[in-house]
């Protein structure tokens, strides 16, 4: 039970058909690009879950065949026997805190275009894939849908040998098969799997049906099912057909995992979806139609509207995926009445980015997640001081907090400089633009813990020149002083500054955030950088009523956003606000009133008016008072000797404020440590097995 009984009935245990979890707190399945090439990172991180309180830790999507060969995106796979092992990883570790775990099975339909496997696709219809490569795939016949049957039941099979506890049936973010053939969208069948509802869920209930039989015994089975698709009477929708598909399976499994679709939908970032429980209004009806339990999620982090959602009946697991990366120890500060120590998740989908580019799971919030097997790295603990040693650390950006705060965690006795006269750097800059409230989190969460520490002095409005860091005397010298955005242009598109620069009225997000008075008349936007700021820049001005025009190289606006799943609502939003969209161009020339823009393709040059340029093309590296010290060591001053320094955040090499929280607390973990180690950790890698067993 809670340490404050107001949260006791969290930490209620629940029955899942033949088991029980012995709280509320439900890690829904989430990829996690470890997956079944990085097995042990897998269930190093899911391990830290569990380890942190979650009553249920789930994995990721796994493929149950080679038809449904995700590559080159990196799942979780159970082919056949030979992938048990890799997951009996996770389930032994997750186990040993007396979790439950869960796997979530899957065939993707014609959303996978099996490019390991090189397996004909399959799909309720004959249908191109959904994307990713010019292929179709056919119409699965009767055979096929026995063959599927079998894959899938001898998958569960598999499961339960992998010591798996709950099974997953899965139809949800616009991603697997079971859901193609339930969506009219999709499913033209004319047999007994196509037309009514009854026939178009007639493949949910066999799944289901099957994995009881062969596991529900001694495994729960649960339905992941996407209520609603938000696309309006174009789709599914929660008061309709979502309604409708509950009533007709409302008992057959023993747990309803409900969300929305598709995954942008379900995963919505907090530029686009501020709110906490974003997806309760479609998701609670559930719970009327079934006497099931029933998980949802809605970037869960308040225990309060948590204790609100299960009295009154809206679920039975609070679930979550970001809020558990954010925080693995969620649960266990709520039992011990730790809330202000809970780590909350920004929304802002880098954990989200690295499924779709294949690589381990990071997060804004927590520098650990996805290093739990690599660096050995605690979300919660960090090993102690080694000396008596203490240190300085210039900047309280997203890098100087982090590091502040983990070498404060260390023991160490840290002094603070920052020459603002507020803490946060980047962060607090880019929490004042249009959507991004949210991210201040990263600075709060990190100013609230170094200011209940004694071994932490702050000092705001204290710009350090390096003759003050000499005088301070202290050994240890951490420069996180940031980076600023280019007044040149220079960027991936051009090495030179462009010409005619010098001369125009040329603004950056420094100015903007200060509030700058811009002139009237059009803005261009100069997006080389084609991240997320170029956009977010122009949703804020003409959210402010000025005439905005984004220029970029890319096709499409903000288009790395198309990872953190928010490109095609940026675009939207933008020519909804009037913002015109120059694409595939890039600027050659500026001048007082006018700049110069060319085809990324052809060179065809155009006109375009301009009362001022703000550039988002490249940040230059804040190093003077790095340069400052090695010249003054390099001087041979005494009292300038020894002491070590050493860049880090943006300073070093700018990046996302997820590359700068890293990189402050990478300097703090290594901060005394052998350097041998540090180069092992860096090298530490999981190794193809050369077994040449077939
Ligand atoms: P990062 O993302 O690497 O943390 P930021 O740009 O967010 O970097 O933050 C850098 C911070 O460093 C800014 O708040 C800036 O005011 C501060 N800063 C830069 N130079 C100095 C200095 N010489 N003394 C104190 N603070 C500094
Ligand atoms: Fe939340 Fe961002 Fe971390 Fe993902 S990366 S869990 S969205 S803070």
């Amino acid at each position: 039970m809670a340490q404050n009984t107001r949260y006791d009935i969290l930490f209620e245990p629940v029955a899942i058909g033949p088991v029980t979890a012995k709280n509320r707190f439900y890690q829904v399945p989430h990829c996690s690009g470890t997956g079944h090439l990085r097995p042990q990172a897998h269930a190093a991180m899911r391990a830290m879950k569990a380890e942190g309180g979650w009553g249920v830790v789930c994995n990721e999507e796994t493929e149950i065949h080679p038809s449904s060969d995700l590559s080159p995106y990196v799942e979780n796979r159970l082919w056949d026997e030979r992938d048990i092992p890799a997951l009996r990883l996770m389930t032994d570790a997750v186990h040993e805190h007396g979790s439950l775990a869960g796997i979530e099975l899957v065939h993707n339909g014609n959303h996978t275009y099996n490019l390991f496997s090189r397996a004909p696709a399959l799909a309720v219809n004959d249908m191109s894939v959904s994307f990713g490569w010019p292929k179709q795939a056919r119409a699965m016949d009767k055979s096929d849908i026995k063959e599927l049957r079998r894959w899938h039941k001898q998958a569960a099979l598999r499961s339960k040998e992998a010591g798996f506890d709950i099974v997953y049936v899965y139809a949800g973010h616009g991603m697997t098969l079971a859901q193609q053939f339930l969506l009219p969208e999709y499913n033209n069948r004319t047999d007994e799997y196509g037309g009514s509802l009854e026939n178009r869920t007639r493949l949910i209930r066999e799944l289901l049906e099957d994995t009881k039989e062969a596991v529900g015994d001694s495994c729960g089975v649960a339905f992941r099912f996407a209520v609603d698709e938000l696309k309006g009477a174009d789709g599914m929708q929660a008061e309709e057909e979502g309604r409708a598909v509950v009533e007709l399976l409302a008992e057959l499994p023993d747990l309803w995992d409900v969300n929305v679709s598709d995954w942008s939908n379900d995963s919505s970032t907090s530029r686009f979806n501020l709110e906490e429980g974003y997806q309760t209004q479609y998701t609670e009806f559930v719970k009327t139609v079934t006497s099931k339990p029933v998980v949802a999620v809605g970037r869960f982090t308040s225990p309060d509207m948590m204790v609100s959602l299960v009295k009154r009946k809206a679920v039975d697991f609070i679930g979550a995926a970001r809020p558990s990366i954010a925080d693995p120890f969620l649960p266990k500060k709520i039992e011990e009445d730790r809330i202000e120590e809970i780590r909350e998740c920004i929304g802002c989908n880098i954990c989200v980015s690295c499924d779709g580019m294949s690589i381990p799971i990071r997060c804004t919030q927590n520098p650990t997640m996805g290093e739990e097997w690599r660096r050995g790295w605690h979300p919660e603990f960090i090993r102690p001081k080694q000396s008596e040693q203490s240190a300085l650390v210039v900047g309280s950006g997203p890098a100087g907090l982090e590091c502040s705060m983990q070498l404060a965690r260390r023991g160490y006795h840290v002094t603070l400089a920052e020459a603002a006269d507020t803490l946060g750097g980047r962060v607090s800059a880019e929490s004042n633009l249009k959507g991004l409230s949210a991210w201040s989190r990263v600075r709060d969460y990190r100013q609230q813990d170094l200011q209940q520490r004694g071994n932490v002095d702050i000092f705001t409005g204290s710009e350090l020149s390096a003759e003050q860091v000499v005088e301070l005397g202290i050994q240890n010298v951490f420069l996180a002083t940031g980076a600023v955005w280019r007044r040149d242009g220079v960027g991936r598109s051009s090495r030179k500054p462009l010409p005619g620069v010098e001369s125009a009225k040329v603004f950056t997000m420094e100015d903007i955030v200060s509030g700058v008075q811009m002139p009237s008349g059009p803005i261009v936007i100069y997006d080389d950088e084609q991240g997320y700021l170029g956009g977010v820049l122009a949703d804020h001005l003409s959210s402010a009523g000025h005439e905005v025009i984004i220029v970029t190289p890319g096709s499409v606006v903000s288009a790395w956003t198309a990872y953190t799943l928010e490109q095609e609502r940026i675009q939207t939003l933008l020519l909804k606000q009037g913002v015109k969209i120059i694409a595939n161009h890039s600027i050659s020339s500026v001048s007082d009133d006018n700049v110069t823009v060319s085809c990324v393709f052809t060179g065809k040059k155009m006109e375009i008016p301009c009362a001022g340029l703000l550039l988002v093309t490249e940040r230059t590296r804040r190093t003077e008072l790095y340069q400052s010290l090695i010249a003054l060591k390099e001087s041979g001053n005494k009292e300038a000797q020894p002491f070590n320094f050493e860049l880090i955040g943006d300073a070093l090499a700018p990046g996302l404020i997820a590359d700068a929280v890293y990189s402050g607390h990478l300097a703090a973990q290594n901060f005394e440590e052998d350097p041998a180690e540090i180069e092992r950790a860096l090298f530490q890698r999981e190794l193809p097995s050369l077994s040449i067993e077939r």
